[in-house]
Formats: structure tokens, C-alpha cells, sequence
């Protein structure tokens, strides 16, 4: 589609809104085919919005998909299990430790191929030619630009002359209706073909900083009241304008929704043991002691003894009605979420 051209808006309530195209990295969000790396909890810049939480703000600590990483095969072992198809590197500020994120970057890329996508998020402030070098050469596919002030845009510039897909991601600030417009008419002058704008979390780690400025959270207590119809009116303004760049307004509600249970999903059904269940991205099995049916069913090869205890599949319980129904998310070892007594 030419810049300019009419392109309509497209999306929905919980997966958001776009117009244009899609950034690669978000196209992989959205099928759950995306694994998180928080590459520490440092960051010098103190955004009275920041979302990142009190137990990681401040503290080198690294994480992927929410499980505390003690050396780099970690991350590998955790992308494999979750069959994830690429990687969102974030943080705290991610260029504050660009020593081990290019290391795990580079054995990313070196498993999984080249194929293996990868973006970064920074504020860009520390962003300097040689750290986009060092990123690109690494394979970093597409660079994730917080805009916060006048050098997050000197960043922009300089990683148009890389290769490497420029997105800037801000957050749709009730209220700054013409300062968001004056930013993607900059950036689409600068030749900037994404921006996302997320709608503003309301959160535990932030909720006290944006209540003192006067922001009040939605109903649902995720987002900042006002947040989504800024969003909604800049991609008005944009397709309208026929504006030359492609924007997607992200909702608070979507992480939950969408991309969260995606990846559980992927992730059951990639570590899913013979006697388990996967449905929307929770596992179930039954479980009792090793006697009585269970054990019939274990000398069947029906059933899996464990020390004490028979495992078997929920259906095999539930035409004998035996046992304890356990719901559990898909990690590992698996965390329980219910337990009920088998009834069919
Ligand atoms: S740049 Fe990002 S991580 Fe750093 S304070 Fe701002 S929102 Fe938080």
C-alpha cells in the first residue's frame, strides 16, 4: 500500500486497532510465537509511567517469559519449550547490559537460524553507532524506539541507516493529543514506517505516580482512563490524513487475552506429557494413588506410576471415576492452578 493511500482501520477491541502494516514483531506477538527476555531492571531514565514492576525495577536481574535466567542456556531451553519463533528483548533498559544481551542474541540466532526473529526495546538514549553495530551484526531484526526526549530521536535517525526495521512505541498519554501528532509527523518526515502506541497501563508498580498527576484508571483498573480514545484519534487523524506510516494502538487488555495464553499454549502443547490435556493454554491430568482401577490402568500402560502415585489421562479417569482432577499451567515442573475430585 503507497504511503498516503486509503487503508482503512483494521483489528478489534482486545487485539487492538492498526492502520497499515503490522511490525514483524508484533504480527509474532499476536500468534503467541514470541518469548520475552527482561534483560535487567536497570534503567537511568525514571518515567513516571513506568509499567516494570517493584520486585525487577532497579535490580540487574534477567528473566524470560517470567522465569529467572541463571545462565544463557536457560533462555534457550525456554524458547524451545514454548516452540517460540522469535524473541522480544526488554527491560529496564536492555543497552544497560548489551554484553549479555548480544550473547544470547548471537546463540539465539545460531540455534534457532537466522529466521529466529528479534527485537529490542530502549529508550535510545545510550543508543550509539557502535552498539547498533554490535546489535546488527548480532541479528537484531528490529529496533523498538521509546521516544522520551530529543536524543531518543537522534537514535531514530541513526538506526534508518542500519538495517534493521525502526518502530517507536510510546504510550498514548491522555491528553497529548498534539504532542503524539507532532511526533508521528516527524517521524514519518524522517522516513519511519512503524509506531505502536500502547494504551497506558495502570498498574501496582505505577498506579500511585500517575494517580499524583491526576490520571485515573478504567474500569477494569488496567489502563488510564482516556488512554484508548487518544490512541483511537490518532489513527483517525493518521488514516484521514493519509499519513505515511503505519500505526497499531496495543490495549492494556491484550497481553491477558491474547498474547499471554497464546504462548501457554504453544508451550502445553510442546512439553505436554502423555497423560495431559492442553486446553486454552492450561494442562490437566488426573491423579490418586497407585491402586484399586489405577493401578489396573498402570499394568495396561494406561497409566504412569510415580512413586505412590498413578497419572492418566482425564478422559481414562472419567469413565472410571477415579482419582483427582489437577489443572495446572504449563510450566516447568508445572504450577497448579485446581484440583477437583473426578466425576463424569
Ligand atoms: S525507559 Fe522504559 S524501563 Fe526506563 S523508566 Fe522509562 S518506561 Fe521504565
Amino acid at each position: 500500500m503507497a504511503p498516503g493511500g486509503a487503508r482503512g482501520i483494521r483489528g478489534s477491541e482486545d487485539l487492538g486497532y492498526w492502520v497499515g502494516e503490522l511490525p514483524v514483531g508484533c504480527r509474532l506477538c499476536m500468534a503467541g510465537a514470541k518469548s520475552v527476555l527482561f534483560a535487567t531492571g536497570l534503567c537511568p531514565e525514571g518515567c513516571y509511567y513506568c509499567p516494570v514492576s517493584p520486585q525487577r525495577r532497579g535490580r540487574d536481574v534477567v528473566y524470560v517469559n517470567d522465569v529467572e535466567v541463571g545462565e544463557p542456556g536457560d533462555v534457550l531451553r525456554e524458547v524451545a519449550d514454548s516452540m517460540s519463533e522469535g524473541i522480544g528483548i526488554t527491560g529496564g533498559e536492555p543497552l544497560l547490559a548489551l554484553d549479555r544481551v548480544v550473547e544470547i542474541l548471537r546463540l539465539l540466532k545460531e540455534v534457532f537460524g537466522e529466521g529466529f526473529h528479534a527485537h529490542l526495546y530502549t529508550s535510545g538514549t545510550r543508543l550509539d553507532e557502535r552498539a547498533l553495530e554490535i546489535l546488527v551484526d548480532a541479528g537484531l531484526d528490529e529496533l523498538r524506539v521509546h521516544v522520551i526526549g530529543a536524543r531518543s530521536l537522534e537514535a531514530v535517525k541513526l538506526a534508518l541507516g542500519f538495517p534493521v526495521d525502526v518502530v517507536v512505541e510510546n504510550p498514548a498519554v491522555p491528553g497529548e493529543v498534539e504532542e503524539l501528532r507532532g511526533l508521528i509527523s516527524r517521524l514519518a518526515e524522517l522516513g519511519v514506517r512503524y509506531v505502536n502506541l500502547n494504551e497506558m497501563e495502570f498498574s501496582e508498580s505505577n498506579a500511585h505516580s500517575l494517580a499524583l498527576r491526576g490520571f485515573r484508571a478504567s474500569g477494569d483498573g488496567r489502563s488510564a482512563l482516556g488512554s484508548r480514545e487518544v490512541a483511537l484519534g490518532i489513527l483517525r487523524w493518521v488514516e484521514e490524513g493519509g499519513i505515511g506510516v503505519s500505526v497499531h494502538f496495543c490495549p492494556a487488555i491484550y497481553k491477558d487475552v491474547h498474547q499471554y495464553p497464546r504462548r501457554l499454549n504453544r508451550r502445553a502443547l510442546a512439553t505436554r506429557r502423555v497423560f495431559e490435556e492442553v486446553e486454552g493454554g492450561v494442562v490437566r491430568w488426573a491423579e490418586a494413588e497407585c491402586s484399586g482401577e489405577l493401578w489396573r490402568l498402570a499394568l495396561a500402560g494406561l497409566a504412569f506410576r510415580v512413586g505412590e502415585a498413578c497419572y492418566t489421562h482425564p478422559r481414562l479417569a472419567g469413565a472410571l471415576r477415579v482419582g483427582t482432577l489437577v489443572e495446572a499451567l504449563p510450566l516447568t515442573p508445572r504450577r497448579v492452578l485446581n484440583e477437583y475430585p473426578v466425576v463424569e
